[in-house]
């Protein structure tokens, strides 16, 4: 049980929890569900202590998974880009940051200086591979494991608050960690252990809602992301003779739909389905830079991929990476999807 691998760090943690009143939650830029997830499923644990917790992103948390939060916690949430130094005071003067689903503090973008600077005791908990370990006083990292939430869960249950039992985990925990752990397995297509259909199973019977995540996460599109969806698959999609499946949206599509940050989450799984392709790209353009949302199929390395040619790394099968612009690239489609072209057959011809 993966509670009992961690029984000694468990019991660190708790020693840690009961020494504050007050904690700081970080997690990485551009916020997914198991990252939200994890974070309220933290901050709603400590709160039933009666700790305090501030969760501090990089970024909002996407409208399409703005469900998860309760109206009151809202003000416990500090972005960097609406105010900057308030996330960088809060982070510098915090005695304990638990950083959530990310393994190096780049993963947290211009946050990751003052979590450099910060005196406050770091404690990880993440599911990512090659974790920076020397940069935390305390590490939990599975990477045998659906998500930061799946590897929370496990971890509450091994407190003596909790004792094994998911109907003792606090007032919203469950809703928050089977969300995220819903989310990061793609509704349990990938990245499913034993341990995660137990978690499943033992926060359905303490009474999760999952009927209402589900229709939260899976039924409650915005049509205009469905006709981007048909016109990427049906105008947008290449695949290469080596089985590699790229589409790019830039930004004249993105606004032409009006799409928002995260409503494009799971597009990239989609070609998957196709026999012959081994791995998929998903190039978003953004601001500053491509950002790189990558799937494999087993065999092909989805995070070597992401390491090698886009500055990023992530799961095995599933990674992403970034590419700014006049930096890394030229800003343009054209560049693009030569680079992808190119930076595709000498993965798939060499190294995959
Ligand atoms: P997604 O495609 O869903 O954005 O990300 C898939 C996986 O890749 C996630 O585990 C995420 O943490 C990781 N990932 C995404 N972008 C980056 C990045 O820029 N750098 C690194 N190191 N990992 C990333
Ligand atoms: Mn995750």
């Amino acid at each position: 049980m993966v509670s009992d691998k961690y029984i000694g760090q468990i019991r660190e943690l708790e020693s840690v929890i009961g020494k504050h009143g007050a904690y700081v939650i970080m997690t990485h830029a551009k916020p997914d569900g198991d990252a939200m997830g994890s974070a309220l499923g933290l901050s709603r644990f400590l709160a039933s202590l009666h700790k305090t917790s501030r969760i501090v992103i990089p970024d909002r948390y996407p409208d399409s998974i703005a469900f998860m939060v309760r109206e009151q916690e809202k003000n416990l949430i500090v972005t960097e880009k609406e105010s900057p130094e308030e996330a960088r005071e809060t982070v510098m003067s915090a005695e304990t940051v638990f950083c959530l689903d990310f393994n190096s503090f780049d993963r947290t973008e211009k946050l990751a200086p003052a979590l450099k600077e910060t005196k406050a005791d770091k404690i990880l908990i993440d599911h990512h591979l090659h974790p920076d370990r020397d940069s935390f006083s305390l590490v939990f990292s599975e990477t045998e494991i659906s998500s930061t939430s799946e590897l929370l869960y496990y971890i509450l249950m091994g407190t003596s608050t909790v004792g094994g039992d998911a109907g003792r985990l606090p007032s919203g925990v469950g809703e928050a960690l089977m969300t995220g752990m819903t989310t990061d397995t793609n509704n349990f297509a990938n990245s499913v252990y034993p341990s995660t259909f137990a978690m499943a199973s033992s926060l359905l019977a303490a009474g999760v809602d999952r009927n209402r995540i589900i229709s939260e996460l899976y039924n409650n599109y915005r049509e205009n992301r469905l006709r981007l969806e048909g016109l990427l698959l049906d105008r947008k999609l290449t695949i290469t003779e080596d089985g590699v499946a790229y589409m790019i949206i830039d930004k004249a599509l993105s606004d032409k739909f009006g799409i928002m940050e995260g409503e494009t989450e799971g597009f990239v799984n989609i070609p998957l389905g196709i026999r012959k392709v081994k791995m998929s790209i998903l190039v978003k353009e953004d601001e500053d830079r491509y950002r790189i949302s990558i799937r494999s199929k087993a065999g092909v390395s989805a995070n070597r991929f992401a390491a090698s040619y886009f500055n990023g790394g992530g799961h095995e099968c599933a990674s992403g990476g970034k590419l700014l612009f006049g930096k890394d690239i030229e800003h343009s489609t054209a560049a693009m999807e030569k680079y992808l072209e190119t930076s595709a057959k000498a993965f798939m011809t060499t190294d995959k």
